[in-house]
This record gives structure tokens, sequence and C-alpha cells, in this order.
């Protein structure tokens, strides 16, 4: 599952102030990644680094390089690639173009041309149909729109579930207008409908799982996301130098490897702890590279703009309210 523009500073479940987790908070099947970062802060920069194995390459937006769809069919493997993305946007096209070798390539936009009903909730049927498809040797990726930009475009109106901005007015300085305090409930809400989503998609898996199938999943956001959260800006920027835009959310369901929950890890190697995952051996394959490899050290990470990345650490909400001042405790 590949999440968009989620930022992990938006989830309970990494410690915000709002339960934008309701169903995941319930599970407790999920192996959470607490220190996973981005290798940069667009979709195309993002994805072209880690689906590909231009892990350490300068190039950006390319797919040129041999990608996971690639080694998984060379493999014997049968592959999805199931979209609710724009299929040939401006910017998105080489994301599509790069995935397209997959055999099963659907951009759900073909089959459901009104946007305003492509609710992430129809990759639910495909995904169904994938797992029922023959075979057993599958890889099946599920790009979600998430939380991507026009927020209250992401979610019916059944999950409006945060209104209330008073709250909002206190803890986000920069949210200084009605409109402004809205988004940051549109995208709260957009995170509980992908958190519904989840939920189904690993309730179906685990259907698939009981009736004797090895299955398994990872769930990853492309980059995160500023909602007026710390300064005046809203959404992400391609290369970044912003630690905030990196911090995304990043989990695993039914995969035996459990350890270096808390190491750090960078995206920009993903593709290799793919090899690992689908246990796929080759030359390029580098085990260190892997989340799970045993004795993980990343050393330095650095951001999408070549900067050192420092971890955005200490990021609490304080209630200040101005009246405060005229409480003192007597000496
Ligand atoms: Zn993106």
């Amino acid at each position: 599952m590949v999440g968009e523009s989620t930022s992990r500073h938006h989830w309970e479940l990494y410690g915000y102030w709002r339960d934008t987790n309701p169903y995941l908070s319930k599970r407790d099947d999920i192996c959470l990644y607490s220190d996973v970062i981005s290798s940069n802060t667009s979709t195309v920069e993002s994805l072209s680094k880690c689906l590909t194995l231009n892990a350490n390459g300068d190039k950006v937006h390319d797919f040129s390089d041999v990608n996971i769809m690639d080694i998984a069919n060379h493999c014997g493997m049968t592959t999805y690639w199931i979209s609710t993305h724009h299929k040939y946007g401006i910017v998105d096209s080489s994301v599509p173009k790069g995935m397209s070798s997959a055999n099963h390539f659907h951009y759900l936009m073909d089959d459901f041309p009104n946007e305003a009903e492509l609710y992430d909730e129809k990759l639910l049927a495909y995904l169904e149909k994938a797992l029922a498809d023959p075979g057993d040797q599958k890889l099946i990726v599920l790009q979600l729109m998430g939380t991507h930009i026009e927020y209250k475009a992401r979610y019916p109106e059944k999950f409006t579930k945060f209104t209330h901005k008073d709250t909002l007015a206190r803890l986000y300085p920069y949210a200084d207008t009605d409109q402004r305090r809205t988004l940051i409930n549109d995208y709260d809400n957009a995170n509980v409908y992908q958190d519904y989503i989840l939920n189904q998609v690993l309730n179906i898996l685990s259907c698939h799982k009981e009736e004797g199938n090895d299955v398994s999943a990872v769930y990853f956001s492309d980059h995160g996301e500023e909602v007026y959260d710390y300064r005046n800006f809203l959404g992400h920027t391609p290369q970044s130098n912003m630690s905030w835009l990196h911090e995304i959310p990043f989990f695993t369901w039914g995969i035996n490897h459990t350890c270096n929950q808390d190491q750090p890890y960078q995206m920009n190697h993903f593709s290799h702890t793919l090899l690992d995952w689908m246990d796929i051996q080759c030359n390029s394959f580098q085990p260190e590279k892997s989340l799970w490899f045993s004795n993980l050290d990343y050393g330095q990470r650095y951001m999408g703009n070549g900067e050192k990345y420092e971890p955005t650490l200490g990021f609490k909400k304080q209630i200040t309210h101005p009246s405060l001042s005229a409480f003192n405790r007597r000496k």
C-alpha cells in the first residue's frame, strides 16, 4: 500500500493529539515503525527512488532503472499496480509509465471518470479480485490517493469527524483564518478515512490468510505534508529541506520480520527491503540496506535537497491561552 501526502505527525499512532486512527489503533497485528523517512518530498521523486534500484543515484523523476515490477515479473510473480491517482498528470505521468510493466495495470479513473465518486474504497474490489485470481505468487500494489491536497475531496461526507475549530485557533498560530482551520479539519478527516481504508485492506488480507494463503503487507506514504503545523505553509514541495515533510508513517502486517522498529531508515533503499521480503536474490541486492537487516546502521540521512536530516523532535502543541498569565502559584 503506497499512501499519499500523509504526515506521521497527524497520526494518533505516532502521538498526534486527535484520534485519527480509530480503526488501526484497535488492531494488535500491525508493526509500526517509528523512524522511517522518505527520500524526497514529492510523489515522483520519492517513488522513483524507492520502487527502482536507483537508490543512490542522483536521478530524480526517473524510472529508467530496473524497477520492482520488472524484477517480480522476471521472477515469475504475477504483478498488479492498482491506483486511484491521475494517469496522465503533467507531473505524475512518469509513475504510470514506470509501473506499466505490471501484468495487471489499473488506473481506476479509466473505470470511474467521475472523479467526485472515486474514493479510495474503490480499490477494495480490485484487491479482492486480484487475490481471487489464480496463482499464489503475487505482488499487488495499491496506490492510494490518501490525503492528497483538496483534502475534503478525499473522503465521503459520512467520514467527517472533526469540525471543531476553537481548539485549533489556540494550537496552530499560523491557522489564523477560518478557512485555514477548516483545512486542518479536512486533512484530519482524510486521515480518518484512510485509516478506515487501510483497516479494510487488512481485513480482506486477514480473510485470505485464514483461507490458508501466505499473505503479508506493507504501508508507507510517499512523503509527508504540512497543514500550517508550525509555519505559514500548506502542502509539500519537491526537494524540500524540511525534516517534517520527510517524516512518514510506515507499518507492516503479517511479516515475520519485526526487528528494527525504532531504527532509522530511509525509503531510497526500500527496493532492497522489497527484494528481501519477496526472497529474491540478485547481484544488485544489498542485504544491509533492507529494513530487516540485523545490524541496520544508517549513519547520517540526507533530505531531498541534499542537506543533513535532523529529526523533528520535541514538537509538542502547547496550549497557551493568553489569560493563563494571570495565574501564579504563591511562593
Ligand atoms: Zn505524493
